[in-house]
């Protein structure tokens, strides 16, 4: 439990220099050391009594960026141990837009990446919650690093076409280049190689999953919501259900639509999980 501790307080510290930095603070700076306390409060009340010798340099703004503070995030109970799917074994791969379990769960999922929003790396350091970015090789290859940096903040990246082009309807040698090209350079750009794969529009047919499968790639994923403008929109009823896969875009909106989706989740008295979880290995 002690370790527990101490490994989340250390992790919280790590993520200290993004937050101080946007606030003109230095990393070393009293508040900046509460301010991570603040995103983090069990973390805050293990380690209260070391930082009440200085009441006087106590914060009073949460770290935060521009347009949320830490008080925009929705606290959430930890994730069950994940429950992995059963893969077929057909030479293709199943294409889902939900994940079948009862466990309390959803999943959301950033796509493509052609806008490198400053407020992600902020955002996923403060909120700490496990994502899924399914990213065009085209659209990141002018900033890879940018993506590169999110990982540590959970965020695991997947393939999602070189050229995000449509499939359905293309050959199978066009679809495979798609996807088994995107996978190998972001398995070159981030020594991880995807196994999950989208397709871009969520267009696909059966050619897509036969290659997405002869590709090493494990599982293709659609979605249940989506968020665009702050504003969660549903296929089924008004709420989000256990396993449900939410979708987002790197776009303008990312604050307000990173938000949207935390609170929908929280709505629904789920959790955020990691889809790479339910997946076979
Ligand atoms: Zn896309």
């Amino acid at each position: 439990m002690r370790r527990r501790v101490l490994t989340a307080t250390t992790a919280a510290l790590l993520g200290l220099p993004l937050a101080a930095c946007s606030a003109g603070a230095p990393a070393t700076d009293p508040p900046a050391s509460a301010g991570a306390s603040a995103a983090a409060p069990t973390e805050h009340l293990a380690r209260a009594p070391d930082h009440l010798a200085a009441p006087a340099a106590r914060p009073t703004p949460p770290p935060g960026g521009s347009g949320w503070t830490a008080r925009d995030l929705p606290v959430f109970p930890p994730a069950p141990p994940a429950e992995p799917i059963d893969l077929p074994k057909s030479g293709s791969v199943p294409y889902l837009s939900r994940i079948p379990t009862r466990q309390r769960v959803a999943f959301l999922t950033i796509d493509d990446g052609y806008l490198k929003s400053p407020e992600a790396p902020r955002l996923l350091a403060a909120a700490r919650v496990p994502v899924t970015l399914f990213l065009t090789t085209d659209a990141i290859r002018d900033d890879e690093p940018y993506f590169a940096g999110l990982r540590q903040y959970g965020a695991v990246i997947e393939a999602h076409t070189i050229t995000h082009t449509a499939l359905r309807g293309r050959s199978y040698a066009f679809q495979r280049h798609e996807i088994c090209g995107s996978a190998d350079h972001l398995g070159r750009r981030f020594q991880r190689r995807p196994v999950l794969f989208r397709p871009p529009f969520g267009t696909r047919d059966a050619t897509t999953l036969r290659a997405a499968h002869d590709c090493g790639i494990k599982a293709a994923f659609m979605w249940k919501e989506t968020v665009h403008k702050g504003k969660v929109r549903y296929q089924e009823g008004r709420r989000v259900r256990p396993g449900d896969i939410i979708l987002m875009h790197f776009r303008p909106a990312f604050v307000q639509d990173f938000l949207a989706a935390l609170r929908a989740i929280h709505r629904a008295g789920l959790t955020p999980a990691l889809l790479e979880d339910y997946v076979p290995r």
